[in-house]
């Protein structure tokens, strides 16, 4: 049989604009693959029903530009011009006319294009929005060969292009970020939160340098959560984000919280990570999360356990004094704690044994006991926490990291980042992943739809 594709468009008053044939192609019913459009008919429909479409508004447009918007009178051409808009389905080459401004309006310039006020960027939002979220979930390369092959952007679509098109989005995103500092008003302030019902988790991760192929550089991720408001995730290169505070507004303000909202701050200890946690809300609650206290407890009854092999009396009594320090660290004597943690250091020190791994264990209990001594004011009684039913852990933000970085950014297969593209692919994919991507092109652009196939499951997935 032969499909035959036309398209009509009218206007208001149901007169006809345009009208013409799109397509026509021959298709079989004889065979599977013959059943439906092929991917290339698809395209080729998409992509003429585009051409259409685009031609006649810009036509339309046009047409309303025509004459002076003061006086009426027509206005003079100045001669023809040529312009291309970069859609989901295909590049369009418009016609796009110069005028003379009118007599009765002095401007500076002599000349413009109307097509221009219309057509303020070369690129579709649509288009700027499927690239992005794609490149901000697979790598730049696979969103352009993605593209290429369900939509009719032939060779428009590359990975430099891409990746061009999301630093773009990520800029202006960050432009966007209001210069409201953490302690001012901000909306939502009407209905304060309780103490300490927010809760954000950050953590750092490393990627590999571009510049520098021996050497990684720190990323931070982190997490917001408040019961009863979505959460939202957020990322960061230090180097390239001079005020984070203002960041971490629009991540409480995104989340439909007020900026003067007073969180507790979760973190593994590590320097770089505690240092920022004070900069994103300079009056946050800092607290060590449990999760890492317990994982170097376990790290260390792990060669104790080795050591009972060769010195089972010594062992078991480490044992013992771990299980202590533990408790201690639990009901947040980290006082105490450090004071029996440097003790077993330096037990541990002079050990006599054959043990093969005896450093090793010496160091992870100076280490202990070092880490007790930074962290002192981020120990807190996790037992009390945990009985009031408060979070005491951010194995979470853990998680944060690896989906956030590890899946994208993926050290393991010898991606290379500068840290300015690590930093804006971050604004981008933490977005795409708690699902407000699409929020943030809306907000540019309100008259594009806002319902749309997210995959803010993609997170609860991992
Ligand atoms: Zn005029």
């Amino acid at each position: 049989m032969r499909i035959e594709i036309q398209l009509r468009i009218v206007d208001d008053d149901n007169n006809v604009i345009s009208e013409g044939e799109i397509l026509q192609f021959d298709k079989g019913d004889d065979r599977l693959e013959m059943i439906g459009l092929s991917f290339d008919e698809a395209k080729a429909a998409l992509a003429g029903i585009q051409g259409g479409v685009v031609t006649a508004q810009a036509a339309s447009f046009l047409a309303r530009h025509r004459s002076c918007d003061l006086c009426g009178s027509l206005l003079l051409s100045k001669g023809p011009g040529r312009t291309r808009f970069r859609t989901a389905f295909g590049t369009i080459a418009l016609s796009s006319p110069r005028f003379h401004h009118c007599s009765c309006q002095p401007r500076t310039a002599r000349t413009f294009s109307p097509l221009n006020l219309l057509l303020t960027a070369r690129i579709a939002p649509e288009l700027l929005y499927l690239e992005t979220r794609w490149a901000s979930l697979v790598s730049y390369g696979m969103t352009a060969e993605l593209l290429r092959d369900v939509l009719p952007i032939g060779g428009t679509a590359d990975a430099s292009t891409v990746r061009r098109h999301l630093h773009k989005v990520a800029g202006r995103h960050d432009a966007d970020l209001s210069d409201e500092q953490p302690g001012g008003l901000g909306a939502g302030e009407d209905q304060p939160l309780p103490q300490g019902s927010v809760i954000v988790g950050i953590d750092g991760g490393y990627v590999r340098n571009w510049h520098d192929r021996k050497h990684n550089f720190e990323v931070v991720v982190g997490k917001s959560m408040a019961a009863g408001h979505d959460d939202r995730y957020f990322g960061l290169v230090r180097s390239q984000d001079e005020q984070p505070g203002r960041r971490f507004c629009e991540v409480l303000r995104s989340q439909g919280l007020p900026v003067i909202q007073p969180v507790t701050m979760l973190t593994d200890g590590g320097d770089s990570v505690r240092a920022l946690g004070g900069e994103l809300s300079p009056g946050a609650v800092h607290i060590i999360d449990w999760f890492h206290i317990a994982m170097r407890m376990t790290g260390l009854d792990q060669y104790v356990k080795g050591l009972a092999h060769h010195n089972p009396v010594e062992a078991l009594a480490l044992q013992h004094r771990l299980e202590r320090i533990k408790w201690r660290l639990w009901h947040g004597d980290g006082d105490e704690a450090l004071i029996r943690a440097q003790g077993l250091a330096a037990d541990v020190a002079v050990l006599n044994t054959a043990y093969p791994r005896l450093k090793r264990l010496i160091k992870a209990a100076a280490g202990l006991a070092t880490y007790i001594a930074n962290n002192g004011a981020g120990i807190v009684s996790y037992s009390r926490r945990w009985d009031n039913g408060e979070r005491i852990s951010t194995a979470f933000a853990e998680s944060t990291v690896n989906l956030v970085i590890s899946r994208r950014f993926a050290k393991k297969q010898q991606m290379q980042w500068s840290k300015v593209g690590a930093h804006q692919l971050l604004q981008t994919r933490t977005k795409a992943l708690d699902g407000t991507l699409r929020d943030l092109f809306t907000r540019w652009y309100p008259g594009m739809s806002v319902n749309d196939n997210q995959v803010p499951n993609l997170a609860m997935a991992a």
